[in-house]
């Protein structure tokens, strides 16, 4: 086995657009996101017109956040 043939993962800083920041596990080192947890209508349950539902969950799902 070779190593060094897969991508390197780091822990990316996640920028929202809200302002909040987290981290994630990334192949790259900055990410900026939409929505997050922080300012997803489920969480903060004010009632956003940009948000149906689906994205949020998504992004979770791929980066393993709960
Ligand atoms: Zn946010």
């Amino acid at each position: 086995m070779k190593e060094g043939i897969h991508p390197k993962v780091n822990t990316a800083k996640v920028s929202c657009v809200c302002g909040a920041t987290f981290e994630a596990l990334s192949t790259k080192k900055e990410l900026k996101v939409e929505i997050c947890s922080k300012c997803h209508p489920f969480y903060t349950g004010s009632q956003r017109t940009v948000e149906v539902g689906g994205r949020a969950d998504r992004f979770r799902k791929k980066y393993g956040l709960k």
